[in-house]
Order: structure tokens, then sequence, then C-alpha cells
């Protein structure tokens, strides 16, 4: 793996969030309550007003700060969850990386959002993007594939039913949308890979 660039990789996710946070928002005003893209747009742009700070560290405290910055910043449900994921990928990441390495912590981190959330897989949460990810990472596909795998992934949530989350309340109405924290989740996989390799 490239060495790791993580100001660009900051840069990069909070201006997908920023350019996609009125879609996340409105994927949750059909079955929550409409303010993902905003909690993600807080979050990612109090990140990226200390990436110099957090560059400045080695990853695995780096990673530690963001995830401690998000649960601070995002709020709702999403922050907490996304803040255990950057959390526990730090806990895990070794200081320089390889692909076995970023896999195993990806999986471990994946284990403490869904032990946070007490959710799973199938239940129509960012769980059903995180899983099928780290699945490709160990089938060992390519960056590109990664990220198709993740849109793809994310789509796969519209016939889900709610099980977890504000859209849980709504039972089967909750059926036939996109779940915000997929689409959001997925949109983070496809910024990170793309800027890992470009
Ligand atoms: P809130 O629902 O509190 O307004 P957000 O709108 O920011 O928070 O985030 C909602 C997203 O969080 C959902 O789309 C879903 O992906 C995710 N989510 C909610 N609850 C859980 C949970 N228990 N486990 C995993 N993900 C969850
Ligand atoms: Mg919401
Ligand atoms: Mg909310």
């Amino acid at each position: 793996m490239a060495a790791l660039n993580l100001a660009r990789l900051i840069t990069a996710a909070a201006d997908t969030i920023a350019a996609h946070a009125e879609e996340l928002t409105a994927l949750d005003q059909a079955i929550g309550d409409g303010d993902h893209g905003l909690n993600m747009k807080r979050g990612f742009e109090a990140v990226r007003a200390e990436a110099e700070v957090f560059s400045a560290k080695p990853l695995p405290e780096a990673l530690k700060a963001i995830g401690t910055k998000l649960v601070m910043t995002v709020g709702g449900a999403s922050g907490p969850l996304f803040g255990t994921l950057f959390m526990a990928l730090g806990k895990e990441i070794s200081a320089e990386p390889d692909r076995a390495n970023l896999t195993a912590a990806f999986g471990k981190a994946i284990e403490a959002v869904a032990a946070r959330g007490k959710s799973q897989i199938g239940q129509k949460t960012m769980l059903d993007v995180l899983q099928p990810v780290h699945d490709a990472l160990l089938q060992g596909k390519t960056a590109p594939e990664i990220a198709d795998i993740a849109d793809a992934a994310a789509e796969a949530t519209v016939p889900m039913k709610a099980l977890r989350g504000r859209a849980s309340f709504l039972g089967d109405r909750s059926i036939g949308h996109m779940d915000a924290g997929a689409r959001s989740t997925a949109l983070l996989v496809r910024t990170i890979v793309e800027t890992l390799e470009g």
C-alpha cells in the first residue's frame, strides 16, 4: 500500500460528505428524521478543521482522535457508531498497515460497531455496507471493485425492512428506501479507496 496521506484522505472525505449532504438528508427524510446529511457534514467539517493536528499523529492515534471528534460532533445514532468505527480501527491498526493488517483491523472495528449498535447484517444499517466491504478486502478485491461492492450493498438496503434505528419505527413502511447510513458509508468507502489508489 502506498504511504498513506491522512490529510488528503480527510479532505476527500469531507468534500464527499459536503457534496452529498442534501442527498443523505433526503434519504433520512423518507424513513428517519432528516438530519443525517447535516449530522455527517458537521462531523466531517470538524475533522477537516483539525486535519493538520490529526495527520501529525501516528496513524493509530490519529484514527482514535478522529473517532472521538466524530462522536462529539456528528450526534444522532450515527455519531457514536461512526466514532466507534474509527476509534476501534485506531486501536487495531499498525502505524504502517499492510493490507492484511488493515483488513483485520477493519473486521474488529465492524465488530465494535455491531456491539455498540446491538445490530447485525440484514437490519438495514451501515453494517450492510461495512460487512460486504470487509468480505471484499478478505477476498483480495481491487479498489474499484470494492467501491462498486459498497455502492451495490447500499442499493441492497432498499428492499430491506429496518430493524434498528429510527427507520425501524416504521416497520414495513421502511421497505423501498435506501438506508441513509448505508449510503454515507458507501460514499466514504469509495472516496477512501479512490484516494488511496490515486
Ligand atoms: P438519527 O437516526 O439519530 O437521526 P442519523 O440520521 O445521523 O441518526 O443516522 C441514522 C443512521 O444510523 C441509519 O441510517 C443507520 O445506518 C445507522 N444506525 C442507526 N441505528 C443503528 C444501529 N443500532 N446499528 C447500526 N447502525 C445504525
Ligand atoms: Mg436522522
Ligand atoms: Mg436525528
